[in-house]
């Protein structure tokens, strides 16, 4: 059975393409030195990129992922390029790109990668078209979708067309923590806090929206996995049901306690914890929780083969449903047992 992780990133050939030439990028600048970070800059925004492995064509990456014990990983946008903030007009043709670029990967290496694409959510039409694109023509799988959309929750109406749309088609909604307002704000400065603490938080924010907003009633085969774990959700569902009881503000459009909702959604493995994971497994159950490495950021869980085999909670068949047969029940690496 194939180990399928369905949270790693990558960075768009096209940029390097891009920085090679010369050339600006969809409105940016991209710049390296000859062993230094890559740097993309647009405005005041500037972003480093320090881990070659975002580099190397795709097919460079299975020497990676073998050494890691990946058999299919699903590439997604890394998302600090996410353009949630951008005009419209840029970003639908970067998504076009990236899509298109996700898709020939795949199809390069058809029983080695999968795909989730990027939207253009700041237009929701838009976003509704290149879903469609994504699902009937280009094969890819679904999508990463941010936390927020330039501060809209996914409880805001305007977005909801689009996770309509993805129910409809059966599209993997991956949320992904986009902590740029924490930037912004400059409310954790220090010690990687954006990413340690804002990272979990915007998971779960994205979560409550989905649940306190109606949406999970609404779209009830919605398929949303929660990045790193769940963030903070399964530990704060006890809060939100206290809530619930008390407050009209909180219980006013879901139709269940807030923790009857955590089975409704999958959970990557990356927890970085034993007593974590297995708290999210207590609360959730094996059939909802999913690989992920977050390849190849520093933050990721680069074997987790080895990570789950040291839970002694885990049977070997819980293995591998969470190794394996959830995502393939999800459409993950159906192409083919890869060969390594
Ligand atoms: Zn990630």
């Amino acid at each position: 059975m194939p180990v399928i992780d369905v949270h790693a990133h990558m960075f768009p050939q096209s940029g390097i393409k891009a920085w090679k030439e010369g050339r600006e990028w969809f409105g940016a600048t991209v710049t390296k030195g000859a062993t230094g970070p890559a740097t993309i800059r647009q405005g005041k925004n500037e972003t480093k990129y320090s881990r070659t492995e975002f580099w190397v064509p795709y097919r460079e990456r299975i020497p990676y992922m073998d050494a890691n014990g990946i058999d299919v990983q699903t590439l997604s946008l890394n998302p600090q390029m996410i353009r949630d903030l951008w005009e419209p007009k840029s970003t639908i043709d970067f998504s076009k790109s990236v899509n298109d670029e996700l898709s020939e990967a795949v199809a390069e290496s058809p029983t080695r990668f999968e795909g989730l694409g990027n939207l253009p959510l700041q237009d929701t039409d838009a976003s509704v078209r290149e879903l469609n694109r994504c699902m009937t023509e280009l094969g890819l799988k679904g999508f990463l979708c941010a936390s927020h959309v330039g501060g809209r929750r996914w409880d805001d109406p305007s977005l909801f067309p689009v996770l309509e749309e993805a129910e409809r088609t059966g599209a993997f909604i991956l949320i992904h923590p986009f902590n740029n307002l924490i930037v912004e704000y400059g409310i954790m400065p220090r010690y990687h806090l954006i990413n340690l603490i804002g990272n979990p938080m915007e998971t779960t924010v994205a979560a409550a929206s989905l649940i306190l907003g109606g949406v999970m009633d609404k779209l009830p085969k919605l398929k949303v996995c929660l990045s790193h774990a769940g963030g903070y959700l399964p530990f704060a569902a006890g809060r939100f049901d206290h809530a619930f009881g008390r407050r009209d503000d909180v219980s006013g459009k879901a139709g269940r306690l807030p923790s009857d909702y955590l089975k409704a959604f999958y959970y990557d493995c990356i927890s970085h914890s034993d007593d974590g994971l297995k708290f999210v497994v207590e609360q959730v159950g094996t059939d909802r929780i999913l690989v992920g490495t977050d390849f190849p950021a520093d933050m990721g869980l680069e074997k987790p083969s080895e990570f789950l085999a040291k839970q002694d909670y885990l049977t070997a068949a819980d293995r591998m449903k969470i190794e394996s047969e959830n995502a393939l029940k999800l459409g993950f690496g159906k192409r083919g047992v890869a060969k390594h």
